[in-house]
């Protein structure tokens, strides 16, 4: 990986540890609790894949569809969810971090990827 910079809001990125979740996983909260989650890999919009805790899944909803450049209104959540595996591994790694948005690289770029693909 040679980003840098954060792929929506260009601030400088962070390289930490993080939990296998890709939305929450750079939430310093989250690096005393994610034991006790359980881990899953979905794919989801324009065969992209997630890894997400069973609280990001759940909370997916709860989203501005246009954060990921759906039109306003737009129904997101689970129901748009394909479950590929569950993930054992709950080991922390190492992935770039945006402190700006909050959210670990692998997740800037799913939305990214979104907003591109819905032509934003
Ligand atoms: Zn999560
Ligand atoms: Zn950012």
């Amino acid at each position: 990986m040679k980003e840098t910079f954060c792929p929506l809001c260009y601030s400088a990125l962070e390289f930490k540890e993080v939990t296998p979740c890709m939305e929450c996983g750079g939430d310093d909260f989250e690096l005393d609790h994610y034991k006790e989650h359980k881990y899953a890999e979905y794919e989801l919009y324009f065969g992209q894949r997630l890894i997400l805790c069973n609280f990001c899944e759940v909370d997916f909803g709860s989203f501005d569809p246009t954060y990921f450049g759906f039109p306003p209104g737009t129904k997101i959540g689970i129901q748009d969810f394909n479950f590929i595996k569950e993930i054992s591994d709950k080991a922390l790694r190492k992935d770039k971090f945006c402190p700006e948005c909050g959210y670990r690289l692998s997740f800037l770029k799913f939305v990214e990827t979104c907003k591109r693909k819905n032509g934003k």
